[in-house]
């Protein structure tokens, strides 16, 4: 028997066992990687250091900050999520009782990419957890340091037919969607998400997908124009616009153009200094691959900021173009790299009409103060979720569920909706044995007279 699937019949013996769905265990597990977590922070640091180049702060901010605030949010609300939900039963079902049992799916898959590669590992598997499952993490092999931690600070703190985290290339993917999982969460592009759910699809796996795509960022006539700027910039850089949510590329308005670009070019210095190629605290580009691909992005249109490399450290500068048009490559794919091209506007119904020419964006931003016109892009557009007057932060609340829309994803989680997600209803009718009307058994004869 292959490793993968004896580790999959361990976890699936354990789950029957009954012990991952009490809610003290789920508390404690909880618990436990809270603990766990804050006794590696340094190595959580290091290792996102040596993957990508971030700084401890953006590490916190980005990785670990919000994956604690989740687990105490989820600590203190897991009591009444987990408890029946009594519903109303309709006269006729007389007399009976009915209620809603959230019971966990069984052994659980969550596969996860490099670019947030320790919080997009562990936030899922909080929702996991907190639905009493049993969990393989299989997260990426391009962000190796942290995948290894998480392997050697999962295996030290927690029972392998509980959470196991198995390392490995694709090869190790294909042989796990093989496998007949109870649930199967995946973070990455689209194009694998496909074949994750394919291979689902063979089994009847429910899946949630979390994908990626363009996230537009609008800046309107009547934004405040500076701080518009300075919210960019921080989210386009974060992680050197490795981020699922970044904002993709900008439609300013025409009037407003000049004062915005110049403003987001004060910030790209204010932020990382004249080079930011040399700068410690910028992210680098996860491998060669992509840091050739986001180059040939920069080949078209004029370079109004930035444009600089280092291919030592595989740095590329925060970059602004202009003159691109949707025909350009960097119109045409997610950008996932510090690239921002320009596109100008005169009326917000051009913009309106020609994002939703094109896939459903996983984030949309939108700087304004102008209400009617706040109101014309979230009634007109489909979009995962977004921001008016910030970039990336709604995805760091519990309050609001994260996930896509169309081609970005399916699902969502973070707060009570991972305990959803990881969870199913089970409705249950129970009926009183007192008496028995015989309305509804054969022979029917003219019984229809009486309904
Ligand atoms: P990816 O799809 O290449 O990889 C994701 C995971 O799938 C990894 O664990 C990888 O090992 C595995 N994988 C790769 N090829 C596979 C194959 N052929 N068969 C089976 N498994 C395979 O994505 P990535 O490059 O790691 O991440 C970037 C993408 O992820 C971007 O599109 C980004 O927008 C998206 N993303 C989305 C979110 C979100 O929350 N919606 C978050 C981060 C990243």
């Amino acid at each position: 028997m292959s490793q993968i699937k004896d580790i999959v019949n361990r976890q699936r013996e354990y789950f029957y066992s009954g012990e991952t769905a009490g809610i003290s265990f789920r508390l404690n597990a909880l618990k436990t990687l809270d603990k766990t977590i804050r006794a590696h922070e340094q190595e959580i640091f290091e290792a996102l250091k040596k993957d990508l180049n971030k700084a401890p702060f953006e590490t916190y901010m980005t990785e670990i900050g919000i994956i604690l605030d989740e687990i105490r949010y989820m600590s203190k609300n897991i009591k009444s999520w987990c408890r029946n939900r009594k519903v109303k039963t309709p006269l006729s079902h007389f007399k009976s009782t009915s209620y809603i049992i959230s019971e966990p799916y069984g052994v659980v898959l969550v596969m996860s990419p490099w670019n947030y590669p320790f919080q997009l590992t562990i936030a899922p598997l909080l929702g996991a957890i907190a639905g009493g499952n049993c969990v393989i993490l299989k997260p990426s092999e391009y962000s190796v340091h942290t995948s290894r931690l998480l392997s050697r600070i999962i295996g030290e703190s927690f029972d392998e037919r509980h959470i196991t985290v198995l390392e490995g290339g694709t090869e190790v993917n294909r042989q796990l969607l093989q496998e007949s999982f109870d649930y199967i969460f995946f973070t990455g592009s689209a194009s694998v998400g496909r074949i994750v759910m394919e291979a689902a699809a063979k089994q009847l796996i429910p899946v949630t997908l979390e994908l990626g795509g363009k996230s537009p960022c609008i800046v309107d006539r009547d934004a405040k124009v500076d701080i518009a700027a300075r919210r960019i910039i921080w989210g386009k850089c974060l992680n050197s616009g490795q981020t699922c949510v970044a904002p993709d590329y900008l439609y300013v308005h025409r009037e407003v153009k000049k004062e915005l670009i110049e403003a987001m070019k004060r910030y790209i210095t204010e932020f990382y200094g004249e080079d930011p190629c040399n700068n410690g605290e910028y992210p680098r580009i996860i491998n060669e691959r992509h840091f050739n691909r986001l180059r040939t992005l920069m080949d078209r249109g004029t370079i109004l900021a930035g444009g600089n490399v280092n291919t030592g450290t595989l740095q590329i500068s925060p970059t602004i173009i202009d003159h691109v048009t949707w025909e350009d490559p960097v119109m045409q794919e997610e950008i996932f790299g510090p690239v921002l091209p320009v596109l100008e506007y005169d009326s917000i119904s051009e913009v309106t009409a020609e994002i939703n020419r094109h896939p459903k964006p996983l984030a949309l931003y939108l700087f304004t103060k102008n209400r009617p016109v706040e109101e014309e892009v979230l009634r007109n557009v489909s979009f995962g979720g977004g921001c008016v007057n910030d970039t990336i932060i709604h995805l760091a609340s519990s309050h609001l569920p994260f996930g896509g829309a169309g081609a970005s994803g399916i699902g969502g989680y973070h707060g009570k909706w991972s305990f959803d997600t990881f969870t199913r209803q089970k409705s249950i009718l129970k009926k009183s044995t007192l008496f028995d009307i015989k309305l509804r058994y054969a022979p029917y004869g003219n019984k229809l007279k009486l309904l």
